[in-house]
């Protein structure tokens, strides 16, 4: 009996009183149970039973024919794959905290407690993962605590320190946005923040672009016009995520406010209130369009989605709203169109209501969320030496979420905790 003797070893040779030491033992065939070693004082969470899937340890055998370790990859053949595969063996080395399995496709394969920890099944765990390293959970709010949940951060230490950069994100994740202070009043502000996340979403009106009232103006924005609540870009399958927006130049008139709405929150209390409305906005595809040229290059971006888009569980994915930028054409049966209409104008009444207002200065930089705040400005007049001037580029989750992971796996190595 190997596993036995190992044991024995292992109690003789560890000082602190074992009350248990790390066993394993095959369950109903397929899985693999783990019982980390319990000393008398850790019976706590660290000590609790942890079980596999063996079809699962398998497929994530760490030997090098079937991980590529340099590439972090699986490359174990798939073409051959067996899902009845199931553990016959198992062997613990307890002093150094692994297990090993044999299969019965004859292969063998050892991992590592600590690695197989940090993939626990059970669902705590995981949602600690998912809520924490894979996106962090979003908190919802009103207009009127938008004091409360907005944070500042001064743009010098965002491009000089990765935790201020660590916490832009994450707040940006978190509550949909954050303003950052004291940038320079160049207009490279937008293209130095985005690089230092990643790179510059391009879109029809190129990487940084310039919002700043325009004679003959062909997208609406271009206007000193008050500009209604909405998303940009609503007419992209891929939309981009957040958008940065450099103050370089305020008016002095008594206009110019940006206007913010977390359309979550809309949505939250459209769902509890008048789920009716939430039903429709949330299943009516809407046509959502943009037809011009920019740089002498013609479009015309068209996307059928609903105002507010859900994942498989309910969760939002995706808001969409823009006046200007819904099609007139509209494919959905006859009779959903008035019930639609009703629904949506009651959203945008929500909105409208909710919105908060302010005015950002020279040298600040608005982030938020493109794809769940609604976003608008007030009228504003231009004179001959004072003409508002923002520049705003894109940045996508994509490229923030790796970001932000890279600097949690990077700050918790140089702090000695544990990042998954
Ligand atoms: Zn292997």
């Amino acid at each position: 009996m190997m596993l036995a003797q190992s044991i024995r070893r292992t109690i003789s040779h560890l000082s602190p009183p074992m009350c248990r030491p790390l066993s394993a033992r095959i369950v109903d065939k397929v899985n693999i149970e783990v019982q980390p070693a319990q000393t008398g004082a850790d019976a706590g969470a660290g000590g609790a039973v942890l079980t596999f899937p063996g079809v699962w340890l398998r497929d994530n055998c760490r030997c090098p024919a079937c991980y590529h370790s340099s590439s972090q990859s699986r490359q174990l053949d798939w073409n051959h794959f067996d899902p009845g595969v199931h553990p016959l063996a198992l062997h613990v080395d307890a002093a150094k905290e692994q297990l090993h399995v044999r299969w019965s496709d004859a292969h063998e394969s050892s991992f590592e407690l600590d690695w197989l920890r940090r993939r626990s099944f059970d669902g705590q765990s995981q949602s600690a993962y998912l809520n924490d390293f894979y996106r962090p959970r979003t908190s919802h709010w009103a207009g009127a605590q938008f004091e409360q949940i907005v944070q500042r951060f001064s743009y010098d230490q965002v491009m000089s320190e990765d935790e201020a950069l660590q916490h832009w994100l994450k707040a940006l994740a978190v509550y949909g946005v954050v303003l950052l202070n004291g940038a320079p009043l160049d207009e490279g502000v937008v293209r130095r923040l985005a690089e230092r996340v990643g790179f510059i979403r391009r879109t029809t009106y190129g990487e940084e672009f310039i919002v700043q009232a325009k004679p003959g103006a062909k997208n609406y924005a271009y206007l000193s016009l008050p500009l209604p609540l909405h998303t940009d870009l609503p007419y992209y399958e891929y939309k981009p995520s957040v958008n940065l927006l450099h103050c370089v130049v305020q008016t002095q008139s008594r206009g110019g406010s940006n206007l913010l709405v977390d359309a979550y929150h809309i949505a939250d209390r459209l769902r509890q209130e008048q789920p009716e409305h939430f039903e429709r906005l949330s299943r009516t595809p809407v046509d959502w369009n943009d037809i011009g040229s920019e740089d002498g290059r013609e479009f015309h971006n068209i996307w059928r989605a609903p105002v507010i888009c859900l994942d498989a569980d309910g969760n939002y994915t995706r808001i969409n709203h823009s006046v200007p930028q819904r099609d007139s054409h509209f494919n959905v049966p006859l009779g959903q169109v008035l019930p639609w209409y009703e629904s949506y104008a009651r959203f945008v009444q929500l909105a409208r209501g909710d919105a908060y207002s302010f005015k950002t200065q020279p040298g600040d930089v608005l982030t938020f969320n493109n794809l769940r705040l609604l976003h608008g400005r007030t009228g504003y007049d231009d004179t001959a030496d004072n003409s508002r001037y923002i520049v705003g580029a894109y940045l996508d989750w994509d490229i923030i979420y790796s970001r932000l992971r890279v600097l949690k796996k990077r700050l918790s190595k140089a702090s000695g905790t544990a990042a998954a």
